[in-house]
């Protein structure tokens, strides 16, 4: 197996409000090599949006990283100083956020917006960031580059801006690329260009890709690997193939249960599992999905189960996983 180019170990992040301590992100782990994709998935809550901005050290206050250790290469992301950190941000690693409308500035002209971030990172003139950005804006398929540089954002459709975002992203090349459900704003035809496009880029770059979604047609088409996570913790983890096919954990099983009731639609979001899930400042003792679970016996109230690694990587944490036999589906894409 290839070096990982990032490394997460242990990672906290915690928001303190009124209401408690609200452990978002608790203890996540995991590797990630270049040119593979990281799907995190989950329902709303469940830490994965917080996860990728931790990675970016982006959380805003009351949220804060209270624990752990992001490695990029050999250096502790969490170890830097804002201004070595505003290095890599946007240069090593590049983020593509889910509302370009927010990401942009709209009383700035697109090309500018986009040449800002090279002139920043790489030592160009303005010309040479100019010419950049219009190839960044050919590649990732806007039409007539030199004619929409100075176009601002209202002008564009959001397909188009989040494709101005992912030329943004890219612009400096970078060895990991985050994309925090990039095409939910879209319509399905946008959508599939729009992946289409991201792995092209990945490809070209052999960039390291985490892509947050609650879409699994979305994991199925873009994941090498999937981490799913629970009320900030990671429950599941594994390549792609084996979480369709042998999904062990019953939250990850509930996910799939979803996607096969809505196959009938053509849809593929996660219905709800039935319950909520639970409020992060009050989480129980034991496993945070034992409300729900349809599995939970007594022992899951009193105690959190522990990941374990069941085979080759495949890191399941739920008290009776040596029980749970893998359920082969072939109805599961
Ligand atoms: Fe369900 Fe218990 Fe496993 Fe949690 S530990 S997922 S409650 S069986």
């Amino acid at each position: 197996m290839a070096e990982p180019i990032l490394q997460v170990q242990g990672l906290r992040t915690h928001f303190t409000t009124r209401q408690g301590v609200i452990k978002a992100v608790d203890g996540l782990s995991f590797n990630l090599e270049a040119g593979k994709t990281l799907c995190i998935v989950g329902e709303s809550g469940s830490g994965k949006t917080v996860s990728s901005l931790s990675i970016m050290r982006l959380v805003d206050l009351p949220g804060r990283i209270v624990e752990g250790q992001i490695l990029y290469r050999d250096t502790d992301l969490l170890k830097l100083d804002e201004a070595e950190m505003e290095k890599i941000r946007g240069d090593r690693i590049g983020m593509v956020f889910q509302d370009p409308m927010a990401s942009l500035n709209p009383a700035f002209r697109i090309g500018d917006q986009i040449a800002e971030g090279i002139l920043i990172h790489q030592e160009v003139d303005k010309a040479e960031a100019r010419k950049r950005t219009l190839e960044l804006l050919a590649q990732v398929g806007i039409p007539h580059p030199e004619a929409r540089y100075g176009d601002y954002p209202h002008q564009f459709s959001g397909g188009m801006r989040q494709r101005v975002l992912i030329a943004s992203a890219i612009a400096c090349r970078p060895d990991i690329l985050i994309a925090d459900e990039p095409t939910t704003a879209l319509d399905v035809t946008i959508q599939a260009q729009i992946l289409k496009l991201l792995k092209e880029v990945q490809r070209n770059l052999n960039s390291a890709m985490i892509l947050v979604t609650h879409d699994l047609g979305v994991v199925a088409a873009m994941a090498d690997y999937v981490m799913v996570m629970y009320a900030g913790r990671m429950v599941e983890y594994a390549d792609v193939e084996t979480i369709f096919a042998q999904p062990r954990h019953p939250y990850t099983r509930g996910l799939l249960e979803s996607l096969i009731r809505l196959e009938d639609t053509r849809e593929t979001e996660l219905a709800p599992i039935p319950g909520m899930p639970p409020d992060l400042s009050r989480l129980p003792a034991g496993c945070s999905f034992a409300p729900r679970c349809p599995a939970a016996i007594e022992t899951c109230g009193a105690r959190y189960p522990a990941l374990q690694d069941i085979s080759g990587g495949h890191q399941v944490a739920c008290h009776l996983v040596a029980d749970l036999a893998p359920a082969v589906d072939e109805t599961v894409p």
